[in-house]
């Protein structure tokens, strides 16, 4: 597949049909998306993380979107406007799609073909990036530090060979320090997030 830049051309421009809402393997959520979508969904933190999202199976700390029935359809779309019921707040996956990334920090993708419509119209990159509310440039660096926590604590959690340790109230713990652990009087959303992966890091490094 060929790589794109932000400046490359590729069929984008999407109609919002939002029939990529079915089928679209796990989205995954980041603090941000957790604070986000509830704040816009008026429910609290906590009763978005037991109605909305899933655990992975295999790693503890990252999060994803419900599905619906068989179809796997996200639990978010709302099928009677046939449409996502937080656009301005979504994912980053789900900003990017049919866009993957193939490098993230140099803004290279590929596109992954699984846009169902017909025939889109050719865009750049960086345009289809930067619509959505800007969701892409304001939340990418965060994203991305995001990227590397969960890669670093996954890392660190599979070199343990007595897992014992990782006792379900040692994972909860971590779970709780990085999305239920918000002093926004005190701190930005941005910075309370960067503070929960530190303290989740000392947390870990304190069992291996
Ligand atoms: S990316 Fe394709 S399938 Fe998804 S909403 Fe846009 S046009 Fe529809
Ligand atoms: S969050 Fe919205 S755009 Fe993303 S899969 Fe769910 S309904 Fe579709």
């Amino acid at each position: 597949m060929d790589i794109l830049t932000l400046k490359s051309k590729d069929k984008l421009d999407c109609n919002l049909c939002d029939k990529c809402c079915i089928y679209r393997g796990d989205i995954r959520l980041t603090p941000i998306n957790v604070f986000e979508i509830s704040k816009y969904l008026n429910i609290s933190i906590k009763d978005f993380l037991e109605k909305y999202t899933d655990r992975l199976a295999n790693n503890q700390f990252e999060l994803v979107l419900k599905t619906r029935g068989k179809l796997r359809q996200c639990i978010l779309y709302d099928e009677i406007n046939k449409k996502c019921s937080i656009h301005s707040v979504k994912p980053m996956q789900c900003v990017m799609f049919p866009l993957v990334p193939e490098n993230l920090k140099r803004d290279y993708f590929y596109n992954s073909g699984q846009c169902t419509m017909e025939n889109p119209k050719e865009i750049t990159v960086s345009k289809w990036l930067n619509g959505n509310h800007r969701i892409y440039s304001k939340n990418k660096k965060i994203c991305m530090e995001w990227i590397e926590f969960i890669e670093w604590a996954q890392s660190k959690l599979d070199m343990i060979s007595n897992k014992s340790i990782l006792q379900e109230d040692f994972i909860d713990k971590i779970y709780e320090v990085l999305f239920l652990n918000y002093n926004l009087k005190n701190y930005n959303l941005k910075t309370q997030m960067r503070k929960n992966m530190k303290k989740a890091r000392d947390e870990i490094k304190k069992i291996i």
